[in-house]
């Protein structure tokens, strides 16, 4: 009985992820206006949803008398105050719908400011992030059936755990693959070339960092590699030298995707590469200055993300903590309706070293210390070879003694990668303060 009910909830919930898909992949050459009036239309409807059934929204919207109409929403939109992360954490209860019933489920996420948040997810949102996820493939050449390879996190991997039996036998009928680049050793990098020579993707998707240190194996060692159709990168900032580098190796092109935990994917450059496009069907971006002002072109501001799917929990102008530049030219040369942004300043993580070579992305840290309910801000920093200090915020009122099982817990895993000799210390301090450029980091190796 129970199984029968799960296949009929997947099926229903496979066929509205497909159908988000067909309307984008059916908008995404329209026009520009065409498509504002749709993304209009989705506005409107989140924003009048939240007023109704979010108890913050209400409260905000009533507080700063606030009319909404469908033809004014781009207006009304902007005397919305901002969403920040020490708002959302103060105001977590009042942000859930009262009406919601569906399913949901828990995300948490550091944000470049280093304090972890907690949000919710929905089915709809889900399905949509799902759709977002498969068009960009596409742009990247990626079809039905076509072999992909992920070079991404995986905790489990490391901890010895084995995903689940579905989406194992999900991912192979997909043909698609996961090599773990949480750690990175020489031998792991050979053999992580050997099955790419071998299974040929078409596309591969890679932390920014990963693609970047496996190329840089490959042309010191003067590998061969298979030339995938695509690069999908994300998770860090791609820079110039990175981009130039990782296109030369692979003889291939990259293309440059940007996302977070709370909201999703947001943008990818498209195969003429002339900047990063909106997905507009899931998302209304607001770039802004300090005085929350619409940046100009070329002028670098605030993320502000409206997610147009999320029901359980609508973030209306969340602040997502990265900075971008709307682009000189609104089009770009593909046709596709869609804005384009020219570039993100995203979060930063450094790669750790151990001292017989190995490579460990600065997300595992990240990882380890986000879903820690009592941390309010960590930031993890390699000093040498076996020296690792973490320094942590705690939350008000959780005392050292709270978390001591946890500290326990970060410590074995901090040793599981970095070595069992690794010297691992807690500081507690009552603030983490940013780097120079004004930027947090979480993560700094001093060992270059
Ligand atoms: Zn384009």
């Amino acid at each position: 009985m129970r199984t029968n009910i799960i296949k009929i909830i997947k099926k229903k919930m496979r066929k509205e992820r497909y159908a988000i898909l067909c309307l984008m992949e059916e908008h995404e050459f329209k026009s520009l206006g065409e498509n504002r009036k749709f993304q209009q239309e989705k506005l409107y409807k989140i924003v009048s949803y939240a007023y109704e059934n979010v108890p913050y929204y209400r409260k905000v919207i009533r507080e700063n008398k606030i009319s909404i109409s469908e033809d004014t929403i781009f207006e009304d939109i902007k005397k919305i105050p901002p969403l920040t992360k020490p708002i959302l954490r103060k105001n977590f209860d009042s942000l859930k719908a009262t009406n919601f019933r569906g399913y949901f489920y828990k995300s948490t996420s550091g944000g470049s400011t280093g304090e972890p948040v907690i949000f919710l997810h929905d089915e709809s949102y889900s399905n949509a992030s799902f759709a977002a996820k498969e068009l960009f493939y596409s742009w990247a050449g990626l079809m039905d059936g076509d072999t992909l390879i992920r070079l991404w996190g995986s905790e489990r991997d490391v901890f010895g755990e084995k995903e689940s039996l579905y989406i194992r036998l999900k991912n192979r009928i997909l043909n698609r693959y996961t090599l773990n680049t949480f750690v990175m050793n020489d031998e792991k990098m050979r053999r992580y070339i050997e099955i790419i020579n071998k299974k040929k993707p078409k596309v591969i998707e890679t932390y920014v960092q990963s693609v970047y240190e496996l190329a840089r194996f490959i042309k010191n060692n003067r590998l061969e590699v298979h030339s995938p159709h695509g690069i999908i990168t994300s998770a860090g900032t791609l820079y110039p030298e990175f981009k130039e580098l990782i296109e030369d190796v692979f003889q291939t092109k990259v293309y440059n995707r940007y996302g977070s935990r709370e909201v999703g994917d947001m943008a990818c450059s498209c195969k003429k590469d002339e900047g990063l496009h909106l997905n507009m069907f899931n998302h209304y971006v607001e770039i802004l200055n300090d005085r929350l002002e619409p940046c100009n072109p070329g002028a670098m501001g605030q993320v502000y993300v409206t997610s147009l799917h999320n029901k359980v929990m609508p973030l209306i102008r969340y602040q997502i903590g990265d900075m971008a530049v709307p682009a000189k030219n609104e089009q770009c040369s593909c046709g596709r309706g869609l804005p384009l942004i020219e570039k993100v300043a995203g979060r930063t993580v450094d790669i750790f070293k151990t001292k017989n070579g190995e490579l460990i992305d600065g997300e595992y840290f990240t990882h380890l210390l986000y879903f820690k309910e009592g941390i309010e801000k960590f930031q993890v920093l390699q000093k040498d070879y076996n020296s690792i200090i973490v320094s942590i915020v705690l939350k008000k009122k959780e005392s050292l003694k709270d978390i001591e099982e946890e500290i326990e817990d970060i410590t074995q895993k901090i040793k599981l990668v970095m070595g069992e000799g690794c010297n691992v210390k807690f500081k507690f301090v009552d603030e983490i303060p940013p780097s120079k450029s004004g930027k947090y980091l979480y993560t700094i190796s001093e060992v270059s």
